[in-house]
């Protein structure tokens, strides 16, 4: 570990040569010359959009670049978001600053509804700083969130069976096996319901359930998102069954996310653990979700809820509950290091984390030379310095898709 500790010594003697603006030096700063590191300011910000994925650039007055992920639920608003409301916040402000930045991006535009969009777009810039903070101490971003209390997760496989059942059963049977032939021990079957198609009749979760499970045999853990579709009285009913007929592990937003007492009610009646959380976006709405309806578990997504600054008061707040997160993770390349690095630093973290099919994003994991690293069920956090996941510029450019 001499290597590291070296370079916390180093980090001492920056963090020490990084003066408020306001405040007068203590006479025990060391003269300048001895200090690697000094006040900067972010001087540019980029956007990229490509096919499947907004990122973001931003460059100090040194060079030093951050690379950031913001969701993609909108690109095109969330790259209209972070050029038209957020950049004036972030252009010529000290990186090191994050809170002050965060509280007056998500302040300045609270009006514009504290969930969805905003803290999308917050987030892109956000990780991007983290990013740049590492690279320039020369840390990894867990190291400035905490300390590590891991270094790798099971990750579990997750798939859609699409919002129109583009898939059958026999084809997310298939999915699942193809999971766990290359290497996963949990996968997620997502039904994709939705109140718009709420209580289908007849029901179908149980036919794809079961293909699923006779699929993937009865070692692998299986867990499956109902997202939103049913009403309390067919969660209860059904939810006994596919615990009881099938071992599913984990139940997932069995009912609309709207009234936080029909996931209350679900979760009194339900023994199979209920996961929620993935559509509260801050520190405010996640505790009112536990309070109200008291999930399991909790699953908020880093580029969702407004970057890794609000997902450490999240996992506080949860802490607080004794509510462990199991983080919801959609994206395969930058949005799972900034989730990996969330993870390695919290105490409160659950068994798993989320990761989708990487055949469906090919392209873009393309664009990073150094591959996030996953191995016999577990990915592992990349401990390269910021996100330790570097995309290569000239590709992204390459990729970027017109506006
Ligand atoms: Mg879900």
């Amino acid at each position: 570990m001499a290597t590291r500790r070296a370079v916390l010594g180093l980090l001492g003697a920056a963090v020490a040569a990084r003066r408020a603006p306001w405040a007068a030096p203590p006479p025990s700063v060391p003269p300048a010359a001895a200090a690697p590191a000094r006040v900067t300011r972010i001087r540019t910000l980029q956007t990229f959009r490509l096919a499947d994925a907004l990122l973001v650039r931003l460059e100090d007055e040194d060079g030093t670049v951050g690379w950031g992920e913001a969701a993609p639920d909108s690109i095109p608003v969330a790259e209209a978001f972070i050029r038209h409301e957020l950049a004036r916040f972030v252009i010529g402000e000290d990186p090191f600053d994050v809170e002050r930045i965060w509280d007056r991006m998500f302040y300045g535009n609270h009006d514009l509804g504290p969930g969805g969009a905003l803290p999308n777009a917050i987030a892109g810039i956000d990780l991007a700083l983290w990013d740049l903070m590492g690279k320039r101490l020369a840390l990894p971003a867990c190291d400035l969130l905490g300390g590590r209390y891991r270094d790798r997760i099971r990750a579990y496989g997750s798939f859609g069976i699409g919002t129109n059942r583009r898939l059958t059963p026999a084809d997310a049977a298939a999915k699942a096996r193809k999971f766990v032939q290359a290497g996963f021990t949990v996968v997620k079957l997502r039904m994709q319901i939705r109140e718009l198609q709420q209580d289908p009749q007849p029901d179908y979760v149980l036919d794809y359930a079961r293909a699923v499970r006779a699929a993937i045999g009865p070692e692998v853990k299986l867990m499956v998102d109902i997202n939103n579709g049913w009403t309390p009285a067919r969660a209860i009913e059904l939810g006994k069954r596919l615990q009881g007929e099938l071992d599913v592990w984990f139940l997932e937003e069995p009912v609309s996310d709207q009234t936080h007492r029909l996931t209350a009610e679900v979760v009194r009646a339900l023994d199979v653990p209920i996961i929620a959380g993935e559509k509260e976006y801050t520190r405010w709405q996640l505790r009112e979700l536990i309070t109200d309806a008291e999930p399991d578990y909790l699953n908020p997504d880093t580029i969702k809820a407004g970057g890794l600054t609000e997902m450490k008061k999240i996992a506080a707040i949860a802490q607080a509950y004794d509510k462990p997160i199991i983080c919801h993770n959609t994206r395969p390349a930058l949005g799972t290091a900034a989730s990996l690095h969330f993870v390695a630093s919290i105490r409160n973290c659950g068994p798993v984390i989320e990761y989708p099919d990487v055949d469906e994003f090919r392209a873009q994991l393309a664009l990073f030379p150094e591959p996030l690293v996953f191995r016999e069920g577990f990915l592992h956090v990349p401990m390269r310095p910021g996100l330790g996941l570097t995309p290569d510029e000239a590709a992204v450019r390459r990729a970027v898709v017109p506006s």
